[in-house]
């Protein structure tokens, strides 16, 4: 990518993803508005450098992704969060993503759960969510999850799902996660193995149950 949108608070990062394009659609907008970035990034991250547009370390091997590639995401999946949508996050992490696709979500019933294998990081990510008002107030109204979990196996007791998001690289698309997407759901997720080029992929299931899977770009 050859622009970056580095932002000097949260505001300003979202205003200059959707000047870059990169936030298209209003719903995305004001989720991100909603949750602030600078609570799910480690301490000596805080203040402008949670804004600036690259990944950031967040310590057991994991990084929460840059925020050019989770509006890229959340723009893939907007049409699939509405209210009242029912979401998974796979490989929360931070539990940044899972926050803003649960605001998008959030009302008329819609929930969004996270799963995260690494038990340090659920820990860390649950205190996130406190800080955050606004993700505060969706685990408060039972909006927003996060569960300690093998995300390749889905979180079938929610199932299905509008939309899922997988935000760890597999080399093949896990079986059990098409299972769990609605007729009319969307998956993205990135595919390849580790260390080699990976592709982000966008699967959507038709009504009758059949899936169509399409490259949407590269990705690291
Ligand atoms: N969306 C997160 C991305 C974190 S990086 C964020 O932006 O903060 C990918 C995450 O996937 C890591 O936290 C890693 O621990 C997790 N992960 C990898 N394999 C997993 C698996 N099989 N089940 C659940 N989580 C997994």
């Amino acid at each position: 990518m050859s622009w970056r949108s580095h932002g000097r608070d949260n505001a300003d990062m979202v205003r200059t993803l959707r000047k870059n394009k990169l936030v298209k659609s209003a719903s995305v907008a004001r989720a991100m508005e909603d949750v602030d970035r600078g609570f799910f990034v480690v301490a000596s991250d805080q203040g402008t450098a949670a804004y600036r547009d690259q990944p950031q370390s967040i310590g057991s091997r994991a990084t929460i992704s840059a925020p050019h590639m989770h509006a890229y995401c959340l723009e893939l999946l907007t049409d699939h969060c509405k209210p009242g949508a029912r979401v998974l996050d796979v490989g929360s992490g931070s539990g940044y993503l899972t926050a803003v696709l649960a605001a998008m979500v959030a009302g008329e019933g819609g929930r969004d759960i996270g799963v995260e294998h690494i038990d340090k990081l659920v820990a860390w990510s649950l205190s996130n969510l406190k800080k955050d008002p606004k993700a505060a107030a969706l685990v408060r109204e039972g909006a927003l999850e996060i569960h300690a979990a093998d995300g390749r196996l889905g979180w079938p007791a929610e199932a299905p799902y509008d939309a899922i998001h997988v935000g760890a690289a597999a080399p093949e698309v896990p079986v059990d996660l098409t299972r769990q997407l609605k007729p009319g759901g969307r998956l993205v997720i990135p595919v390849g193995e580790e260390g080699q080029s990976q592709s982000l992929v966008v699967i959507d299931k038709r009504e009758d149950g059949t899936l169509d899977r399409r490259r949407v770009m590269g990705v690291v």
